[in-house]
């Protein structure tokens, strides 16, 4: 898509002047304004009132220094971030990530990306991100504790239950929220909803292990339904074997469908006769393993060397779910040419933009990563209820309603693709439903 509005125009090269060192940032942006076009056009109030100039600027970006001591008495320093992003319809939530290719870009394009998400799932949440560059992989449990007691002794100053709630993402699983939760409750002597996706022994939520990936297949399931399928008797491929990918395999395989693949950043595996979830999650969940080590229990199964080459793998569905850019034009035009008919995203912005334009011009259903991947922060949402109110629901009901909220934001992007006259283009209508809501609160609370 080219933008051909000149107000559009001139604010993606202010933003591309403003952030030149941020291509991920430049990326996210320059997709949502090119199909905003449309609402842009029929609502000038939005121009008037400045929503997009103060859209694409966080609210606040917080970077700190985070000094730990290693195992061997060795002090290393990395750098902790937190964009609060916008909070124009609830307090700033979003996720923290630890990888060692963390820097500001990535952590502004993924609190960028969170606003119109959380807009999507109807709750009151706004958007935020955070991380550090520090690498959990490899180092024992002792260094990451002290690394999130540190990362946390500065953070506690900006977040609270009603100002900032975080969560977990990449490398940030529930080992990572319990040590920064305890490090909160020590300094703020607080026991409160600061953060989701906490242990169901201090105030987690029932199936926000399993929401994103429940959600992702939800959706999907969602999506080709309107289009006259469903997941049954349909092969699989899903990229990473993190908790995403984890809980994405199990419900596709409920639903009807053989999983053929998962990776990590070593490489993937591919087991035709459809991958042993119980095994995986024992070499991830349990030992911290590789996805390789798959293959000391199944050694016909065949383990490939680099993470790209999994879209070879000729499948009817794609779910990505490791991380941004992992689908290139080449891999898109290859899940074409081998018959795929979908494409869900459980990472954030996992398809280049090039790639996008593969899917939709070759009629593959496309559900992009804000609608598809909403259902961890909606069920975050719902963690944040239940501790206000101080109760926990069952398992059945919170899977209840992240499976209404999933169909709930289908209907809406599909609504408001078909309004805009981009019917079956989701990802159009993702970013128009998350954006109108954030837009008339923006528009309503005046020029702040
Ligand atoms: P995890 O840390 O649990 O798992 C990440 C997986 O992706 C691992 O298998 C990891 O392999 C792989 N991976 C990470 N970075 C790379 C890379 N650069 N190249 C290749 N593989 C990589 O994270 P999650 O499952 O929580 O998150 C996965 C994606 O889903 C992210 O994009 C995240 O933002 C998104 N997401 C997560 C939500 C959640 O609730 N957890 C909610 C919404 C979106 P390795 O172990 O080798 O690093």
């Amino acid at each position: 898509m080219t933008l051909s509005n000149t107000y559009l125009i001139n604010l993606l090269e202010t933003v591309k002047k403003r952030n030149s060192g941020e291509p991920e940032f430049i990326q996210a942006v320059t997709e949502v304004l090119e199909t905003l076009e449309p609402v842009i056009d029929k609502r000038p109030d939005f121009v008037e009132a400045g929503v997009l100039d103060r859209l694409v600027e966080p609210e606040r970006q917080i970077l700190f220094r985070v000094p730990w001591v290693d195992d061997n008495g060795r002090v290393r320093v990395n750098r902790g971030f937190r964009v609060q992003y916008n909070s124009a319809i609830g307090p700033y939530k979003g996720g923290i990530r630890l990888h060692p290719s963390v820097y500001l870009g990535i952590i502004k394009f993924l609190g960028f990306e969170q606003v119109l998400k959380n807009s999507l799932t109807t709750l009151p949440m706004g958007g935020a991100k955070g991380g550090s560059d520090f690498d959990p992989k490899g180092k024992s449990d002792g260094e990451v504790m002290r690394f999130c007691q540190s990362f946390m002794t500065e953070l506690y100053r900006h977040i609270g239950p009603d100002c900032d709630v975080p969560a977990g993402d990449i490398g940030t699983g529930g080992r990572e929220i319990g040590f920064m939760y305890g490090q909160y409750k020590r300094i703020m002597n607080q026991f409160t909803g600061v953060l989701t996706g906490k242990g169901l022994t201090y105030g987690g939520s029932l199936a926000r292990t399993e929401a994103t990936g429940y959600g992702l297949c939800y959706f999907t399931d969602e999506m080709l339904k309107a289009n006259g399928s469903g997941f049954t008797g349909k092969t699989v491929v899903i990229s990473g074997s993190g908790n995403v990918a984890i809980y994405a395999t199990a419900k596709a395989t409920e639903l009807g469908a053989k999983v053929v693949a998962l990776s990590d950043s070593e490489g993937y595996i591919h087991d035709p006769d459809g991958i042993d979830l119980e095994l995986v999650k024992e070499i991830k969940e349990v030992k911290r393993g590789r996805i390789k080590d798959y293959l000391n229990k199944y050694p016909n199964a065949i383990f490939t060397t680099g993470s790209s080459g999994i879209w070879t793998i000729p499948c009817d569905i794609a779910l990505p779910c490791a991380t941004q850019n992992e689908i290139d034009k080449t891999s898109a035009e290859l899940l074409v040419r081998n018959g795929c008919i979908a494409v869900a995203e459980g990472a954030n912005m996992p398809s280049t933009p090039e790639a996008i334009e593969v899917y939709l011009a070759n009629g593959v259903l496309y559900g992009p990563a804000k609608a598809a991947n909403a259902g961890g922060v909606a069920t975050s949402g719902l963690e944040m209820s239940q501790n206000s109110a101080r109760l926990s629901w069952s398992f059945e009901e919170v899977d209840s309603k992240l499976k209404d909220i999933m169909t709930g934001i289908f209907k809406a992007c599909d609504d408001a693709a078909r309004e805009y006259g981009m019917e079956g283009n989701y990802m159009a209508g993702a970013n128009i439903a998350g954006f109108l809501k954030v837009a008339e609160a923006m528009k309503a609370q005046g020029c702040v």
